[in-house]
């Protein structure tokens, strides 16, 4: 097994070994994007099991995302050393939880997960007195999630909120009321949110001595990727678990701290070897994932930073060979913006990088849109990522609580039933006409109607049925194209090219971004998106929103020595000389394109499967002839192209 374990060490530089080899005990690897950090304790974790240190099912290994978990375990696999669990804090919690369940909780099943949010948020507030919409709903849950991340309680909010530069959509005094009684209403009904389930498996092994035993006899070697977003909740669930023990190994990069808004703090990882005094610490700067090019862009972009992270920057030395020059392109407004992309997407696809490794990033989810719009148009399949599924959508939840629960005594088939338990809870047969967020609402629950109106003759309970079963089945599609992500869920990951979209003052630093602190994280953002780029990165901004709209300035962290497309640099106010701009083709091109994403999801793609039965791979309905037509179209342009 020596043999075997050597083997892992192939494909590793001098420092990474260090790493993958430290003995058991506080290790600490410290580096920037793209130097292999994920790669080390993925390593490690195979080293320990195949050399017959650490058995895999003793380790527990901590990831961001589900995602990032399921490639963990997957390369685990591949290095030989399956059964390691690989996990996100939340899905560890809630494993746990689960399993203790019976003693935690008397006997009785856990606490169900809380159904809708918005809606207690907006309960509480009505209960304190306040007035709110979907938004400031919104950002009071936002306050009460940091609250509890950060383990203050409402009695502590005003203070603690004041320390912190929060900027509560109310008087803090009053957001500490909607707190309270947020709790209160809670635990009324007896279920509980996804803060509670992390703060569940704190107290049950702090308060549970034989919880805790068996506990950690089941985990005691820990690995934290991202340990720079770590937060006090989750800090605590990991302090309960080690119970003092110190096989830890966490990894970071302080210059990706981007959750601080959400409570978490790379003090954790600045501090830590103060916290555990025998730590090794390792620090890697060999970036083996991006371009020189890419890596001195990502290198000035960071080497602004001002604040207490800064001075934790690593200048990152490049190792992959030359690639082409950053761009930074300027155009008159969105939609321009975006049917550039989306034509700059077409031609890498076109010239054979597959769709797959090709990024956009934005700032905010309501970029997206446009970018949808453009991608369809160009006839460009692409995927979003890091947003609700269609089964997990508020809305769709509640029409399936309505079916379920509607006693009708509608003779007629089943259409006019699911019409009128629809209609019961405020759903209308027409269309509203906004668009956006609520059309889109509307459009989840009609694709419901459409599924009755499949099967008429079915009865409500075979429908429920039958929702039940696409709900149970529901699954992330693994389809071929062009993703489509905020910044902050890209991290972690990497596209052989990336698109920096939208990068304008206001949207990066976003509008909302105030306090100094908040300015350099938005700077860390852009340091991030730039980070995930393998060898093309584009980045770009719009002189305007919408066409003829209020001008805006690029964003000021993009360096003005980076010159763009036609190798024009910046002029004095920082601008880009700018293309004369045909604004028909441009207006003529925006309008024709909401016919070709589908309806219901907007998701522009389907996999092969699929688009033989017609449907969409992301939710449940069938596709019009139009996109399916477009999809066909654009294979058969690919397949041309890459016969010649
Ligand atoms: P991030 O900070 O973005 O999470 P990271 O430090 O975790 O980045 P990895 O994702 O582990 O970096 O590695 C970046 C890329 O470099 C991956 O494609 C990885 O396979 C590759 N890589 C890492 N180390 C080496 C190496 N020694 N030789 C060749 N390629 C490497
Ligand atoms: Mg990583």
């Amino acid at each position: 097994s020596e043999i075997l374990a050597g083997s892992i060490l192939q494909g590793l530089d001098p420092d990474q070994s260090i790493a993958v080899t430290a003995p058991a005990g506080p290790l600490c690897i410290l580096a920037g994007a793209g130097t292999g950090k994920t790669r080390a304790i993925t390593h490690r974790i195979a080293h320990r099991v195949r050399s017959g240190q650490v058995r895999a099912q003793h380790v527990l290994a901590v990831t961001f995302t589900a995602r990032a978990a399921a490639e963990m375990r997957e390369r685990l696999g591949r290095l030989g050393a399956d059964g390691v669990q690989a996990r996100t804090f939340h899905a560890a919690a809630l494993r746990q939880v689960r399993y203790f369940a019976p003693r935690l909780f008397d006997g009785r099943d856990m606490p169900g997960l809380l159904d809708s949010k918005a809606r207690l948020v907006t309960q509480a507030a009505t209960r304190a007195g306040l007035k709110t919409d979907r938004e400031v709903a919104r950002d009071l849950a936002s306050e009460i999630e940091w609250a509890k991340a950060s383990l203050v309680e409402p009695g502590d909010y005003a203070t603690a909120a004041a320390k912190a530069l929060r900027e509560p959509p109310f008087d803090a005094a009053k957001v500490a009321q909607v707190y309270a009684h947020y709790e209160r209403i809670k635990r009324a009904q007896g279920v509980i949110d996804f803060e509670d389930m992390i703060r569940a498996a704190i107290w049950a092994v702090e308060e549970h001595p034989d919880v805790a035993e068996q506990v950690r006899a089941q985990y005691r070697h820990f690995v934290v990727d991202e340990y720079q977003d770590v937060n006090p909740m989750q800090q605590r669930l990991l302090d309960a678990w080690l119970g003092g023990r110190e096989d830890l190994t966490v990894v970071g990069d302080a210059s990706q701290t981007i959750y601080s808004f959400t409570g978490a703090s790379a003090s954790y990882l600045v501090d830590f070897k103060r916290r555990h005094p025998g730590a090794t610490v390792v620090r890697l700067i060999r970036d083996y994932r991006s371009t020189p090019q890419v890596v001195g862009l990502a290198n000035a972009v960071i080497s602004r930073a001002r604040g207490d992270l800064s001075r934790l920057r690593l200048e990152l030395v490049g190792q992959r060979p030359a690639g082409p020059e950053p761009t930074v392109r300027t155009f008159a407004d969105e939609p321009e913006e975006a049917a550039a992309v989306a034509a700059r997407c077409a031609e890498l696809i076109a010239a054979g990088t597959p769709a797959r490794e090709i990024a956009v990033l934005f700032r905010v989810n309501a970029q997206s849109e446009a970018y949808q719009e453009a991608l369809a148009e160009a006839g460009v399949p692409y995927v979003l990522h890091g947003t609700e599924r269609f089964f997990d959508r508020v809305e769709v939840r509640e029409a399936m609580i309505a079916l379920r629960a509607y006693r009708g005594d509608h003779a007629d088939s089943l259409v006019p039933t699911v019409h009128l338990a629809l209609e019961r809870v405020g759903w209308r047969p027409d269309a509203p006409p906004a668009g956006g967020a609520q059309r889109e609402r509307w459009e989840a629950v009609a694709a419901l109607v459409n599924l009755a109106e499949g099967m008429p003759e079915a009865a409500l309970d075979a429908f429920n049925a039958e929702l039940a079963r696409r709900a149970a089945l529901q699954h992330v599609p693994t389809v071929e194209g062009v993703t489509l992500s905020s910044l902050h869920s890209a991290k972690g990951l990497e596209w052989d090219a990336v698109f920096l979209v939208g990068l304008a003052e206001g949207t990066l630093p976003v509008i909302h971004a105030r306090t100094p602190d908040a300015v350099e994280e938005e700077r860390r953002l852009l340091y991030v998106g730039v980070t995930r780029a393998r060898h093309t990165l584009w980045l770009s901004h719009a002189s305007a929103r919408q066409p003829g709209g209020r001008p805006r300035r690029p964003s000021r962290f993009v360096p003005s020595a980076v010159p763009d497309a036609s190798g024009a640099r910046p002029g004095a106010d920082g601008r880009y000389p700018r293309r004369p701009l045909d604004k028909a083709a441009v207006a003529g091109r925006a309008r024709r394109v909401m016919a070709v994403s589908c309806r219901v999801c907007g998701t522009g793609l389907v996999n092969g499967a699929d688009r033989k039965l017609g449907r969409c791979s992301t939710c449940p309905s069938d596709l019009d002839e139009e996109l399916l037509a477009r999809l066909v179209d654009w294979r058969a342009r690919l397949a041309g192209v890459q016969k010649v």
